[in-house]
């Protein structure tokens, strides 16, 4: 819960992805912090996501990885194969290059403070490369991904807090558990983009001021429209008392009664 005083609220991409898909959600998972029912798949690919972070954490870090490697087949697969796919990316280690896993990153906008965690960074007197490993089963388009505050946020954060121009900047997702050999997004970045996100990012967080003012006077989030289908596959859907509200909708109407004549016998 935010108190009066002016505080730095700190924003995560997923905080943007939150705010854009639903106002609501946002505030119930953000400033609520309902927990939600939970999910043992969805828990188990996070748990081996994480490990494939921490392997290549420890890598970079030069810490011993074969323990993590020989405990689980699923990471050795992984690991060989984004080997034969960009071994570049494992073996570039020059004193003129600045590598960094979990690369931490923060930005001051207003009274938000924006935070980024890059996996891994790699850096030149020419260009800066932010990379991020993903292990889902299938990869979003291009497009998606490109819309994604992931992408946007890392990229404008990058540009707005190193003296790289944003020409010189990339982002490359690597999704190693693509079908077949690991598969690479790469998204080049430039100026004009860098002021679309500007754009973007000042309506949003104006957006989040005037919601975070009416929340203080006891105003909720504004929710997505009663038919939007973003309802069927959100956990708040009974908090929201979506459900109810979507089977009443989906009622043929009943006429008014007084409306009908009586029908003699
Ligand atoms: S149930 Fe619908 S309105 Fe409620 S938080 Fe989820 S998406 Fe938003």
């Amino acid at each position: 819960m935010l108190s009066e005083t002016t505080e730095l609220l700190r924003l995560s991409q997923g905080h943007l992805n939150l705010l854009e898909v639903c106002p609501r959600k946002f505030q119930h998972t953000y400033l609520e912090q309902l927990s939600t029912p939970s999910n043992p798949q969805k828990e188990e690919r996070q748990t081996l996501g994480s490990r494939f972070h921490l392997l290549m954490q420890q890598r970079e870090m030069g810490l011993p990885i074969a323990s993590l490697l020989e405990a689980d087949t699923q990471l050795q697969s992984w690991m060989s194969g984004f080997s034969n796919a960009a071994p570049e990316i494992l073996t570039i280690r020059d004193t003129q290059t600045f590598r960094e896993s979990e690369h931490y990153r923060t930005l001051q906008v207003n009274n938000y403070l924006l935070t980024v965690v890059y996996d891994l960074l790699i850096a030149d007197n020419e260009q800066a490369q932010i990379l991020d490993w993903k292990t889902y089963h299938q990869p979003p388009s291009k497009g998606t991904l490109q819309q994604n505050w992931q992408t946007r946020l890392y990229l404008y954060v990058l540009a707005e807090t190193s003296a790289y121009l944003p020409e010189n900047i990339s982002m490359t997702y690597w999704f190693v558990q693509s079908e077949g050999a690991p598969q690479k997004i790469k998204f080049n970045y430039d100026y004009t983009q860098h002021q679309q996100t500007v754009k973007e990012l000042n309506y949003l967080l104006n957006k989040l001021t005037n919601w975070l003012e009416s929340y203080q006077k006891n105003q909720l989030f504004p929710q997505v429209p009663l038919q939007s289908k973003t309802c069927n596959y959100c956990d708040f859907a009974i908090a929201c008392d979506r459900q109810s509200a979507k089977a009443a909708s989906q009622q043929p109407s009943l006429p008014n009664l007084a409306n009908i004549q009586e029908v003699s016998l």
